[in-house]
């Protein structure tokens, strides 16, 4: 495909509630292009009513569309059919995504779009394989257990890979026979309101599948504390998650998935096979997004006799990054999401100089993009454990490195007081890989690899505050269901 121009592209967004895209509130969010800060469409904010209008929708659909209750491969099919309308409709969901988000047009058309509705094909799947258990606790008793939906599940989404996302924390709910509102962020609104009406297109009962527009204060807000709503899932940063899992515990002890921050650390050892290859998926890691995703490479731990060596391959590739708007098909570096994030990532930077890092590389914005904000992928030396760039969550494509001289010290490096979301560790030893394994505080491992592969049956999540439960995997379906026991007696009376 082609780039193509976003100049004159305006859009009006809504909530889509009970199958139509409707737009009823008078609060208004201008929605901005990451790569220019131009304004290119707006949305409403759904207020109390407007979730309540919303929730209420779904309820109803819960209750009477027969989604829940109707032989769950009806469910699987029209969940399938909707991830081939996503596809054959990339094009245009990928120039969504592109115009407003940080998404490039390359990678939204050939992985964003795809990747988004195979989750959701992987999910359809295990619509009818949900099965219960049978117990006997005595010879004369049958105790049966049995998986339900919730109900009404509440989805909350980040901006960062806004249909990827979406997918992640409808997918599993939908599959699982629940009704859901989403909220996306008010940052990428738009290809999700599509998506929602290629959901209905592919049969999906009016109201099993709404989506509302509004900030994450007023209208992600009310919609966690509805008492309709009996399971939050959410994507976003640990603050928000903790903010979220308070307001779901004092309105009705609802459970929650949350998938939170990171700083992730990757541990290269000198046995590596390949430097260039690890220099390779090191910069990639911190650079994908511009450092903007949630499982980011951001703390470099690398043995000391290769440190130079490696971050000279290192730098070589962030030199190979081409900064540009996303709807241009040569960028690979694309802008921060906003001019608010970019100051705050250079701010975090600052502060660490301040405390005595070096800056290798980078280090602020790029120069020669005068619209937008771009940041330029950055290196940090001399830094220690509790430097403020080793310990927040930044958000950017910014590394740390420090050096180490055996096993022992790498890994007591690469613990984090709090976060625990994923680390990479490169090593030709397989035993000291499986050590690594054991030890480190992380949702995922990965082994001489770094980033997600697309292997949805492996379930993603964080430890300690960088998450509770699991994306991805059976798992992700299995939580979006609530057993029920019974027991039946039938001794003679
Ligand atoms: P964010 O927490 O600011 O917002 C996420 C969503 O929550 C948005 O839709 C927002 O409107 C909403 N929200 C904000 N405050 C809310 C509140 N009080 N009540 C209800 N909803 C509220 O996060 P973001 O900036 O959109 O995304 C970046 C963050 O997401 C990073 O921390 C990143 O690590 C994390 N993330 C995690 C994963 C993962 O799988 N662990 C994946 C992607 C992103």
């Amino acid at each position: 495909m082609l780039s193509f121009d976003p100049n004159g592209i305006r859009l009006r967004g809504g909530h889509f509630i009970n199958g139509r895209l409707m737009d009823t509130d008078i609060a208004e969010i201008d929605v901005q292009r990451p790569s220019d800060h131009s304004s290119y469409g707006a949305i409403p904010e759904a207020g109390p009513s407007g979730v309540d209008r919303a929730v209420t929708a779904a309820k109803r659909a819960f209750h009477q569309s027969g989604w829940a209750t109707r032989p769950p491969r009806e469910r699987a099919r029209v969940m399938r059919r909707w991830a081939e309308l996503i596809d054959s409709n990339v094009g245009e969901l990928s120039r969504l995504e592109a115009v407003g988000s940080t998404r490039p047009i390359s990678e939204a058309a050939t992985w964003d779009i795809h990747f988004a509705a195979e989750g959701i094909r992987f999910f359809a799947e295990h619509a009818d394989k949900l099965g219960g258990d049978v117990v006997a606790t005595r010879s004369d008793n049958l105790g049966l257990i049995i998986s339900e939906p919730y109900g009404v599940v509440a989805a909350i989404a980040p901006w960062n890979f806004p249909l990827v996302m979406a997918s992640w924390k409808c997918g599993p709910a939908l599959a699982a026979g629940n009704a859901v509102v989403l909220k996306p962020s008010e940052l990428t609104p738009f290809s999700i309101l599509r998506a929602a009406e290629l959901a209905v297109e592919a049969g999906m009962p009016p109201g099993v599948f709404n989506v509302i527009s509004g900030s994450g204060h007023i209208t992600g807000g009310a919609l966690v504390r509805h008492p309709d709503i009996s399971k939050v899932t959410f994507t976003g940063s640990t603050q928000t998650g903790i903010a979220i899992m308070q307001a779901a515990a004092e309105s009705g002890l609802k459970p929650v998935t949350l998938e939170l921050g990171g700083k992730s650390p990757q541990i290269v050892f000198a046995d590596v096979r390949s430097i260039d290859r690890v220099a390779e998926t090191i910069a990639r890691a911190i650079t994908a997004n511009a450092g903007q995703v949630c499982v980011a490479g951001t703390r470099l731990i690398v043995e000391r006799s290769i440190e130079q060596h490696l971050l000279e391959l290192v730098i070589k590739k962030f030199d190979e990054l081409r900064p540009g708007a996303t709807w241009s098909q040569e960028t690979t570096l694309p802008p921060i999401v906003s001019a608010r994030q970019a100051a705050r990532i250079h701010r975090l930077v600052q502060e660490t100089v301040a405390e005595g890092a070096i800056v290798l590389t980078g280090g602020g914005p790029v120069a020669e993009m005068s619209r937008g904000s771009f940041y330029r992928p950055t290196i940090l030396t001399s830094v220690h454990t509790d430097m403020t760039a080793c310990r927040e969550e930044i958000f950017g494509p910014v590394l740390t490195v420090q050096a180490f001289d055996d096993e022992a010290e790498a890994l007591a490096l690469a613990e984090h007081p709090s976060y625990g979301l994923a680390a990479g560790v490169y090593t030709s030893d397989l035993n000291r890989a499986l050590r690594s394994v054991r030890t480190l505080e992380a949702g995922t491992v990965w082994i001489n690899r770094y980033g997600r592969s697309a292997d949805f049956m492996l379930p993603t999540g964080g430890f300690n505050s960088s998450g509770i439960g699991k994306d991805l995997g059976r798992q992700a379906v299995e939580a979006n269901l609530r057993l029920k026991t019974t027991l039946i007696d039938f001794a003679e009376a």
